[in-house]
């Protein structure tokens, strides 16, 4: 079955300017703001401004130049948070969950960027 995209879920919403956040970066295609329950001292969204559920759908349907943007933001947030290792920094992880066996509880797509601290193996 095709995606059909909830245009009330949260972060469109936030896209709207309807509910306030704590932005990082703003792009043409992509917005990165501040998790409102972070699980790690930084703990940033990167979302397409694009109505897509989830990665696999914004990867089949998203057109290139909002690709690029949203990866090349995702960079430039680390960049800004000093988290690259090929700058010195300590790392980060990002992670996306998708429908419901991963729990994704806001049907926007959106990496998560984890830095700050440890973050010990994946699955712990
Ligand atoms: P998911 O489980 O869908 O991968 O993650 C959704 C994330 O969105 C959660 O980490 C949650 O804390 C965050 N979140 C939910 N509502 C809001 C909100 O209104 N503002 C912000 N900044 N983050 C939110």
């Amino acid at each position: 079955m095709p995606y059909s995209y909830d245009d009330q879920n949260i972060f469109a919403r936030i896209l709207r300017g309807e509910i306030p956040n704590q932005t990082v970066l703003d792009t043409a295609h992509t917005l990165a703001f501040r998790d409102i329950r972070p699980q790690t001292p930084d703990h940033i969204l990167v979302i397409p401004k694009g109505p897509y559920v989830c990665f696999d759908h914004f990867a089949a349907e998203a057109s290139a130049d909002e690709i690029v943007d949203f990866h090349r933001t995702a960079a430039q947030v680390c960049a800004m948070l000093a988290i690259t290792p090929g700058e010195g920094g300590r790392g980060y992880r990002t992670v996306s969950n998708a429908g419901e066996d991963a729990v994704q509880e806001v049907p926007h797509y959106h990496m998560h960027i984890l830095a700050g601290r440890p973050l010990g193996p994946m699955l712990s």
